[in-house]
């Protein structure tokens, strides 16, 4: 095939076309070509849907009515049946019956609707491995358009079943019959193999040329996970190099600020803090500062759900920066939560209290001047677009001369031609993608020379290696630990209609004592207007019946921000005893005095979800009650609601809901074609991840990768697959 002895690399590979194979005949290209097989690198790594065991595939005889089988079969007959005019206007319903039986002669049929080209695929004496739901009709059993993988007639044990398109003109087996010479003809000069001995030793894996011949042709379960391990590796090693490098890269290119941070100024604030900082609300601090003096911008990711802190962490990296003479900013995804926060860092901003200034929370978006031990003027403003066009006029005048050093808003705040005089650290909360053009316009505010730092704050925990994939190269710091002095909270998940009055005698009871509560209407996705419209009928509901004689108010998407905003005054300032909101965000609402949460319809809601609505509630000494309230629960959603009973620890939960989600994962859920990670998933491969970055790692710190491993992520991996992982 090729002149040379060395091995082939990936590059070899990719310049050999299939129709070099014997067994490339023009159909056979051509089809492969149509699932995006062109060369002899993408055959091998077109790798098995599954495989099936023929000794251990069910007959016929051991199916049972009702329930979704994979049966082994031999084709007997096949025959078009037209459907009856369905009279005018309509199709006619044209089908296909094939009749099949099984090793033990039992026979079983098959019906295809709409699908005449069956006719021509399915032919005498073929052997098929059919899946679908037995059905009894007429007395006899029957599949209605099965799922089928023609197999040929192979002999052996475990064989390898390719994932095709029902009209693809190539059967699994003829694939397997190319995959099977090209494994062959790369044989003797061996197939490149970029990951060092130790490495390989280290973690117990087989070659590379192993590991592809297994994967096609195992002999034995164990052999597929030996290959699979093998390519898994590869696919999350080319990644993590990928993303490493990209680090390094920006490290080198030291192009951000080294902040100068005064970190006597930065204790006098905590000191006189009515609270002492948590262990790990200390260990992150030191995780930001040390960053922060780095001539590298910062792209960190801190973690910790609802209540654990994260404010005065950030509070504490923005006055960093405001003290050494930058600008900081913190942008929230709703004018809600940006006000929210306004008020949060105007508290704490408070606690300093050295008399000469305002950080009162006023709405609007007052002047707040605060000297922070003398030392630093601090100005902190409010800016979305709810500020009347006089405030803002004086705001965005502020922050090109440099007056106002601290700003909350909305990502307006880098979008709209927003100038700063030195914006020196972007504080980011809950921005899912926090992508490239993001950082290009912070880039283009920052006037004064340098990045900016970003510190992406999310309520979301994540589980370790989604967030080493998911996250790509972000630094991850992780508040871990709530604040001492919460009282908790007891979550009950209440599934039958009898538990129900339970619910609402503890809500009513809690407001007797004074307290206040939320409740959270199902979460319908339709239309907006359908949605209000059902929150609207069940909050009439309640109010008549459940919530009667409360004072309640009702918050929904569609309410303007005018209407909105007294209500959530009205709740904070304890007018409300009941708060009935629609959506996730709009409870968004820091309101210490609430202590139930009642959420309908809960079985709508994923793990995540359920659990930042829940800690809502049990902030502060009171201890808080939560009511999952879902009727008929699927099993998987009773394991949701399961979960959170059990557990109210948010990286436990992130990792539960990872194990509940199973392979629709968060990287499985990317809309790439081609993309590098064919078999890797976040799930199954979990433990594989941190082993794959450590090993960049190690690698990077070795002097970079091998040409070898250089070229193939530059053929493997586009730009774009990068990107997705790399939110910088
Ligand atoms: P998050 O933003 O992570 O949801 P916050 O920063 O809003 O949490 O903090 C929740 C509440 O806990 C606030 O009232 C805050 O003042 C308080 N708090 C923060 N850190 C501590 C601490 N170390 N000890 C006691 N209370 C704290
Ligand atoms: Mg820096």
């Amino acid at each position: 095939m090729v002149e040379t002895s060395a091995p082939l690399t990936w590059r070899d590979l990719a310049g050999i076309g299939l129709e070099r194979l014997k067994r490339g005949n023009q159909r056979r290209v051509e089809a492969l070509g149509e699932l995006g097989v062109a060369q002899l690198g993408d055959l091998l790594t077109y790798y098995p849907r599954r495989y099936l065991d023929r000794s251990r595939e069910a007959t016929v005889g051991e199916l049972n009515v009702g329930e979704d089988a994979t049966v082994l079969a031999t084709v007997n007959r096949v025959r078009s049946v037209p459907g009856r005019d369905p009279g005018p206007g309509r199709r006619r319903r044209d089908r296909v019956e094939v009749r099949v039986s099984d090793r033990d002669g039992a026979s079983l049929k098959c019906v295809f609707f709409n699908q005449p080209w069956r006719s021509k695929q399915l032919r005498e004496d073929m052997q098929a491995v059919l899946y679908g739901r037995l059905e009894e009709f007429r007395g006899a059993l029957q599949m209605t358009n099965p799922v089928v993988d023609l197999v040929g007639d192979r002999t052996g044990g475990i064989f390898a079943v390719y994932p095709l398109s029902a009209k693809a003109a190539i059967t699994t087996w003829e694939i397997a019959d190319m995959v099977a010479e090209a494994l062959r003809r790369c044989e003797p000069r061996g197939i490149a193999d970029p990951v060092p001995v130790d490495l390989l030793g280290a973690h117990g894996l087989c070659g590379r040329f192993e590991a592809l011949r297994l994967i096609h042709d195992p002999e034995t379960f164990a052999d597929v996970t030996r290959a699979r391990n093998r390519l898994v590796f590869d696919e999350l090693l080319r990644m993590q190099v990928a993303l490493v490098g990209r680090k390094r890269d920006r490290e080198r290119a030291g192009d951000g600020i080294a902040h100068e941070v005064d970190r006597a100024l930065l204790a006098g604030f905590h000191r006189r803090l009515p609270f002492a900082l948590t262990a790990a609300q200390s260990r992150t601090v030191a995780e930001i500062l040390a960053d922060l003096s780095q001539p590298w911008p910062m792209h960190r990711l801190l973690q910790g759900e609802v209540g654990s802190g994260k404010t005065v962490v950030a509070l504490t990296a923005m006055l960093a920066v405001v003290g050494g003479g930058r600008q900081a900013a913190l942008m929230a995804p709703t004018e809600v939560l940006a006000e929210q926060h306004y008020l949060g860092l105007s508290g704490l901003l408070d606690c300093l209290g050295d008399g000469d200034g305002d950080g009162d929370g006023g709405l609007a978006g007052g002047t707040g001047r605060l000297s922070l031990g003398g030392l630093a003027p601090v100005s902190l403003e409010l800016l979305t677009g709810r500020s009347g066009a006089r405030a803002r006029q004086r705001i965005l005048g502020g922050l090109a001369s440099g007056d106002v050093n601290m700003v909350v808003g909305t990502h307006a705040l880098i979008s709209e031609g927003v100038a700063f005089e030195s914006l020196g650290l972007a504080v980011v909360d809950e921005q899912h993608r926090f992508g490239v053009e993001q950082r290009a316009a912070l880039g283009a505010r920052a006037a004064l020379g340098g990045l900016p730092d970003v510190l992406v704050m999310t309520a979301t925990p994540i589980p370790r290696t989604a967030a080493m994939t998911v996250y790509g190269d972000l630094d991850v710091s992780r508040l871990d630990e709530l604040p001492a002095g919460r009282a908790g909270v007891t979550t009950s998940a209440v599934t039958a209609p009898l538990e129900q009055p339970a619910v609402w005698e503890r809500l009513r009871g809690e407001v007797a004592a004074g307290r206040q509560a939320y409740v959270v209407c199902p979460l319908i996705e339709e239309s907006d207007k359908v949605a209000a419209a059902g929150a609207e009928a069940t909050f009439e509901e309640l109010r008549r019946g459940e919530l009667a004689g409360l004072r309640v108010g009702m918050l929904h998407g569609r309410l303007p921000a005018s209407a909105r905003e007294p209500l959530m005054a009205a709740f904070r300032d304890g007018e409300l005893d009941v708060l009935v909101a629609t959506t996730v965000i709009e409870v968004g609402v820091d309101v210490a005095n609430a202590t139930v949460m009642v959420i309908l319809g809960a079985d709508r809601f994923g793990i995540a979800q359920l659990h930042q609505l829940r800690g809502r509630v049990g902030r502060g000494a009171a201890p808080g009650w939560c009511y999952l309230v879902a009727e008929n629960p699927s099993p998987s959603a009773q394991a949701r609601l399961g979960a959170l009973v059990d557990s109210s620890d948010g990286f436990e939960l992130s990792e539960i809901d990872l194990e509940l989600r199973g392979e629709g994962t968060l990287m499985d859920s990317r809309q790439t074609g081609r993309s590098d990670l064919k078999l890797a998933s976040l799930r199954r491969d979990r433990d594989w991840v941190p082993r794959a970055r450590a090993a960049a790692e190690a690698i990077s710190d070795a002097g970079g990768p091998d040409p070898t491993l250089t070229e193939e992520i530059a053929l493997l991996l586009s730009d774009a697959d990068i990107d997705y992982f790399d939110k910088s």
